[in-house]
């Protein structure tokens, strides 16, 4: 099975779902490099599928703050 999640250390995208840390969030693996992280938005990568979304909502003038809550990135982020 495919997860659309991508290895902060290597950015492999070889992710298996490793259970669930005490605070319910998803925990993955990397088969690649071995390393264990847990779903968080705030190092996700903004890859291009994502910037080309944003620029949607940009220019349908949705204020940023809906933006970020949607895609799941930081305001000051986007204003950068
Ligand atoms: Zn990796």
């Amino acid at each position: 099975m495919t997860i659309e999640m991508t290895c902060p250390t290597c950015g492999s995208h070889d992710i298996s779902k490793n259970g669930t840390t005490r605070r319910g969030k998803q925990n993955y693996k990397c088969r690649d490099c071995n390393r264990q992280f847990i779903e968080d938005p705030q190092w996700k990568p903004k890859d291009k599928d994502t910037r080309a979304f944003i620029d949607l909502l940009l220019l349908e003038k949705i204020p940023l703050a809906g933006i970020a809550r949607a895609t799941h990135v930081s305001e000051s982020w986007l204003q950068g």
